[in-house]
């Protein structure tokens, strides 16, 4: 397998998703949570955050594509997979591997909002803030970082390298 350099290590992911989790619990004490993680980024993220959830919880998808070519997105979003139940009055926490430009994120907090939820909070692994072109509210973050293409822990590039245990780069 190809190698990267380290960016995020295991070790360092694991005691942050430990750290989001703590987060999400203090703030949705006994409160139920609809999850909707954003395939396929999310799985490795959204599968260790969840086992440390100790609410009530409901796991949903959705996949969306973007125009763009394999390192950049174009901002035109299209709904590929759409959740299974109603949104109407219930806590939805959007769960995402990556926020880069934003234009994903913004599309879909403004087509779930359509939906009715109660409320919607954005939770992202990673951030590159200095690409984020639109404003939007990201109330748990793993990690901030550089505009460098990452890969691995779900991320991955041209379909592969999502099963890295890190986070890296060329
Ligand atoms: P945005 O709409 O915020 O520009 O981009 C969101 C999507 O672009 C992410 O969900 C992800 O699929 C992809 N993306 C953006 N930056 C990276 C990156 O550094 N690595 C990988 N693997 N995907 C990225």
């Amino acid at each position: 397998m190809e190698r990267f350099k380290i960016l995020i290590s295991e070790k360092e992911i694991k005691k942050r998703v430990k750290g989001l989790a703590a987060e999400i619990n203090r703030d949705f004490k006994n409160k139920h949570l609809y999850i909707i993680g954003i395939l396929n980024g999310c799985y490795m993220f959204i599968s260790d955050l969840t086992k440390e959830l100790k609410m009530p919880i409901t796991v949903d998808f959705m996949r969306v594509s973007s125009y763009g070519n394999a390192t950049e997105t174009s901002g035109v979003v299209r709904i590929i997979m759409d959740v299974s139940e109603s949104l109407s009055g219930k806590n939805v926490l959007i769960v995402e591997d990556i926020i880069d430009t934003g234009l994903t994120m913004d599309y879909l907090i403004r087509t779930i909002k359509q939906k009715n939820p109660k409320t919607i909070k954005v939770c992202t692994l990673l951030h590159k803030k200095i690409k984020t072109r639109v404003n939007i509210k990201i109330d748990y973050c793993g990690f901030e970082i550089p505009d460098k293409f990452v890969v691995g822990y779900g991320l991955d590039l041209n379909n592969m390298y999502r099963n890295l245990k890190y986070i890296g780069y060329k």
